[in-house]
This record gives structure tokens, C-alpha cells and sequence, in this order.
């Protein structure tokens, strides 16, 4: 048995999903003509309350879009030091957009509006243009963590202020919504543009989806096209989309559950230092410093357990679909004999 918690992304296709997918009826997506892939996205769209969707082979590409349709050269975006789009997607926004990155030092991957007020340039030629304010639900790299929504909707009050576009990465919104019993639709009405990823926790092999209203969506098939994002019969990989949003959101309380159960258990090793507070389905915590990082991942190896470092002495763990109440169970077996 292994016991892979890299990452919420390792997780394979399950037999009904694969089915589902064997099942879909598929045309040519660049035709706009593949009924799942306009299934998936009409679904979407009125999950979020937004008039449009597009299905992207990629989080990453979704983002980009996303910065290329509110953004021209030149012009800046707010987001926290630790965002996705800032940190993973390979220096995309200047290579893609020609646009820089506004850091803000956020508490947990999250600001203040007060923060972006502070962020936002002046209105002088010799500035660069502030032209967008970028959230990530939940916070990856700071661990899962959730947004206060009503934080949100005073960042949105100062956006509409400053007249700034407002685009939501969320990968991991799932796991938000489940986590804070929260509505998709809530999202929907204060953010411009939202990215959501389809196989990170619910499952999915490849996909996800930028939403916006009209006006905003315009260009993004002409953008994702430009990003050689078109598809054909992505109708085989939407009818997975469908088969996760009917089955696999609500099971992400199980994910939740085990990892506050792993951190708990981290929590009585003396060799771990600490364990930041877990909110949804990703554990980071730190070795005390006697205690090399390499050793302890090689440790957990040798029991066919595998977990990455995300530098900086941080460890991560991420639950996920196919982490089965078994695994759960020898890992937390694992882990105790770690306290001798
Ligand atoms: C995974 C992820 C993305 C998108 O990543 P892809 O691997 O390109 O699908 C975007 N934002 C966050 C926060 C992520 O965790």
C-alpha cells in the first residue's frame, strides 16, 4: 500500500468516474459543439451565478487568462507574497501579460481591504497602473486556509471604489465552501472572474474552469486559444467535471476531517516544532531544528509514505480522495511510533 500525500492532484479516476467519462457524448469543442464540454460549463455558470464558463486543461491557464482579460502591459496586480499565481505559474503574468505583481504580506495568505487600499498606486503617469486585486481560496502555500467572506466583500467595496477588476483563484474553493458552509453563488456576485480546478480535490484526471459574466468572458476563447488551450472532444474530460460536482464536494469533509486527525498526531511528536492551525484538507508543519528534513521524508518513504518540503524547513501534507480509511489508519499508527 502506498500512501501518497504529496499532493491532491495525485489522485487517479475512479471506476464510476471513468465510466461516466466512457459515456459522454462528444463533438468538436472549437466548434463549440461538444455537449459536455457546454454541459459543463452551463453548469457552472449557474452554480456560480455568473452568464459564462470555459473549461481549461489547466488551473494555471484559467489564471492567466484571467490576468490577460483584466490587465493590459504595464499594469499591476495585488495579490498576497505567497499566491499562486505569483509563485507557480512559472513568472506567467509578466511572460504572458507584460504585468508586474503587488505583493502584500497577508496573515495566512489573506489581506485586508485596509492592506490593498495601502497597495493601490497613486493615480500618477509615472506609476504603474493598478489595475486588479487577486484572492486565493483557500490559501495553498499558507495551508489551506480560508477567507473571512466579509473581508471579501470590503476588498470588493474598495475594487468597485478604484474601479478594479477582482478575479478569485479558486483551485481549492471547494474545499471552502464545504469548510465555511458557504455558497458557490456568494462568489459568484462579488468577484469578476473566478478559476476553479476540477482535479484537485474532487477528483478529476484534468480541468478547469474560468467564470465571468459576458462582458468580461469576451475575449477569454480568443485568449485561451492564443495560450493553445483549445480542445476538441473534451467532452470525455468534462463528463468527469459533471460526475465530481454530483459526487465527489460534499465527501471533501472526510479529507477535512483526516487531516485534522494527521495534525493532531503531529501535534504529540516532541521531534515536530509546530503545526499551523488546519482549516480544510492541507497540514504544514515544521521539524524542530535538530531534525533533518531529508531524514524524516526518507523515514516516511521507507513506509511507502510520501510527503514533500516546500523549503524553508515547512513540510506538507494533503489529504484527498483516494486516501482511504485504511491509509489513514497505518499512517496514524506510523506516526505514533515516531514518539519514542
Ligand atoms: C493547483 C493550483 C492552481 C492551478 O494549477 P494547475 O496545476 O495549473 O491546474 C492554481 N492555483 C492554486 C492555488 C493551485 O493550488
Amino acid at each position: 500500500m502506498i500512501i501518497d500525500l504529496r499532493s491532491d492532484t495525485v489522485t487517479k479516476p475512479s471506476k464510476d468516474m471513468l465510466s461516466a467519462m466512457m459515456q459522454a457524448k462528444v463533438g468538436d469543442d472549437v466548434f463549440r459543439e461538444d455537449p459536455t464540454v457546454n454541459e459543463l460549463e452551463n453548469r457552472l455558470a449557474k452554480m456560480f451565478g455568473k452568464e459564462q464558463a470555459l473549461f481549461f486543461p489547466s488551473g494555471t491557464m484559467a489564471n492567466q487568462t484571467a490576468l490577460k482579460l483584466h490587465t493590459n502591459p504595464g499594469d499591476q496586480v495585488i495579490c498576497d507574497t505567497y499566491a499562486h499565481i505569483y509563485n507557480y505559474e512559472s513568472g506567467g503574468a509578466s511572460f504572458n501579460s507584460g504585468i508586474s505583481c503587488k505583493l502584500i504580506d497577508g496573515k495566512d495568505g489573506m489581506f485586508t481591504a485596509k492592506q490593498v487600499v495601502e497597495a493601490i498606486n497613486p493615480d500618477a503617469y509615472y506609476y504603474s497602473k493598478t489595475s486588479l486585486v487577486e484572492v486565493e481560496n483557500t490559501a495553498n502555500r499558507r495551508g489551506g486556509t480560508c477567507w473571512n467572506y466579509n473581508e471579501i466583500l470590503k476588498i470588493k467595496t474598495v475594487c468597485d471604489e478604484h474601479d478594479l477588476g477582482f478575479h478569485l483563484d479558486g483551485a481549492r474553493i471547494w474545499n471552502a465552501l464545504v469548510a465555511k458552509n458557504e455558497t458557490a453563488q456568494q462568489y459568484g456576485e462579488v468577484f469578476d472572474t473566478i478559476s476553479v480546478c476540477l482535479s484537485k480535490g474532487l477528483g478529476c484526471p484534468i480541468g478547469s474552469v474560468l467564470l465571468g459574466d459576458s462582458k468580461i468572458m469576451e475575449n477569454a476563447i480568443r485568449i485561451r486559444k492564443i495560450f493553445g488551450g483549445n480542445m476538441r472532444q473534451a467532452g470525455y474530460l468534462a463528463a468527469a467535471g459533471l460526475y465530481a460536482l454530483d459526487n465527489n464536494i460534499e465527501r471533501l469533509r472526510e479529507d477535512h476531517q483526516r487531516a485534522k486527525e494527521i495534525g493532531k498526531e503531529l501535534t504529540k511528536l516532541s521531534i515536530i516544532k509546530t503545526v499551523e492551525p488546519i482549516e480544510t484538507n492541507i497540514i504544514i508543519f515544521e521539524l524542530n531544528n535538530d531534525v533533518s528534513e531529508k531524514d524524516f521524508i526518507k523515514k516516511l518513504a521507507d513506509k511507502n509514505i510520501h510527503i514533500i518540503g516546500m523549503g524553508s524547513g515547512k513540510l506538507r501534507i494533503v489529504t484527498h480522495l483516494d486516501y482511504t480509511n485504511d491509509m489513514h489508519e497505518k499512517l496514524l499508527s506510523i506516526l505514533k511510533t515516531f514518539a519514542l
